[in-house]
């Protein structure tokens, strides 16, 4: 028997499981389809937002905006699925030099950064685990989302609501009708592609210019270091997790896009933890994956210009966890409110 929904979601990654959210959260019904593969960008990301970009000391793209949203959005998710998976977090930014620290001081006098940066620089040694030449200064309002625990509790509930289903979705499959499409015995008014990097074969938007940039992490331990809540960063993040472990990255590679661990990637990232840390690290584990980049580095969402029952989300590069909540609830009122989408994210840019 045919089922209707408003919206089948292709991908479970971040940006798919934010795209559902906003349907169910607008009491809408939905088929999310996600091919369970082990590794994937969202599965492997440490999770992290941070409001200010530390190379130019300036607030990250949109970030007043964003974060409400952000913070809205990882609620519901919460709320329907019982469990805690965001957590505002501080970051330590470890100075490099004292033309980096004046900077800093300049910028937190401003009131546009007042939320963000602090002034106060500390000389707080972590126990003397951290090399600590020009001091430090702290961010607010930055905090990281456990996804892969967050996609998992996501899936099932949406089994609950029978709107999950684990298959490859083949582009074949699909029938296109006036006002909607057919998948299996589905039909739907939209079907949206949250496929992340895998968007460079979607058929129908082949013309995305698409910069996948491939990514490696380490699970570390450090002897002694007791970072509380924050995240410390210095070339590299370093992000608690539990019992000593912490997360550390990430690399950029735009070649030789897979999504094996390498020693070039374990080697970079000891080199700049061991530029910040002078305690014993032990290496517990290692992850690569496949961040969905663009070229302009901003995200990619809208309608197909002539198959307006075609829609995709995408593009989330670094970013996904800043950036999915809001524009997955700008694609949603762009497709049900006929409200504009940002100019630099819109797909009619390209
Ligand atoms: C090492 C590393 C660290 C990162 N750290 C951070 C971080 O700290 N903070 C941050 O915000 N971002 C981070 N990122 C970036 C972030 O991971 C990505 O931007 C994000 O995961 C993209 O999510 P997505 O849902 O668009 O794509 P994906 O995570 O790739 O999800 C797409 C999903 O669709 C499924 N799929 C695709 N095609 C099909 C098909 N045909 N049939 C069925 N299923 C399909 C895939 O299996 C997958 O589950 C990091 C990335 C890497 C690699």
């Amino acid at each position: 028997m045919m089922k209707n929904v408003d919206a089948i979601i292709v991908g479970q990654g971040i940006s798919g499981t934010l795209m559902s959210a906003e349907f169910l959260k607008n009491n809408k019904k939905v088929l999310v389809i996600d091919d369970e593969k082990s590794v994937t960008s969202s599965k492997v990301a440490a999770g992290l937002y941070n409001p200010i970009v530390f190379k130019r000391v300036v607030k990250s793209w949109l970030i007043d905006e964003l974060l409400p949203v952000l913070n809205q959005s990882y609620e519901y998710i919460e709320q329907c699925c019982n469990a805690k998976f965001h957590r505002p977090r501080t970051i330590v930014k470890v100075f490099v030099g004292e033309d980096e620290k004046l900077q800093w001081l300049q910028k937190a006098q401003q009131p546009a950064f007042s939320d963000y940066l602090n002034q106060y620089i500390s000389d707080d040694t972590f126990n003397d685990c951290i090399n600590l030449h020009h001091g430090l200064a702290t961010v607010n309002k930055a905090g990281n989302v456990d996804v892969k625990s967050m996609l998992t509790a996501w899936a099932d509930y949406l089994k609950t609501k029978e709107s999950y289903v684990n298959e490859a979705f083949s582009y074949n499959d699909i029938e296109l009708m006036n006002g909607g499409v057919k998948w299996q015995n589905y039909k739907a008014k939209y079907l949206i592609f949250c496929e992340g990097y895998r968007a460079i074969n979607n058929p129908f938007f082949n013309n995305l210019p698409f910069v996948p940039a491939k990514g490696e992490l380490l699970t570390v331990k450090i002897e002694h270091l007791n970072t509380g809540n924050q995240v410390l960063n210095k070339g590299v993040f370093v992000l608690p997790l539990h019992e000593g472990a912490y997360r550390v990255g990430a690399t950029y590679v735009w070649d030789k896009i897979n999504e094996e661990t390498t020693s070039e990637g374990l080697n970079e990232i000891m080199q700049k933890l061991h530029k910040l840390v002078k305690s014993n690290i032990e290496i517990i584990d290692q992850q690569a994956g496949i961040r969905p980049s663009t070229k302009d580095r901003r995200p990619v969402l809208g309608k197909h210009p002539n198959l307006p029952q075609l829609a995709i989300l995408n593009g989330m590069g670094t970013k996904a966890v800043l950036l999915a909540p809001y524009f997955a609830k700008q694609l949603f009122e762009h497709l049900y409110h006929q409200k504009g989408i940002h100019p630099e994210a819109d797909i009619r840019r390209i």
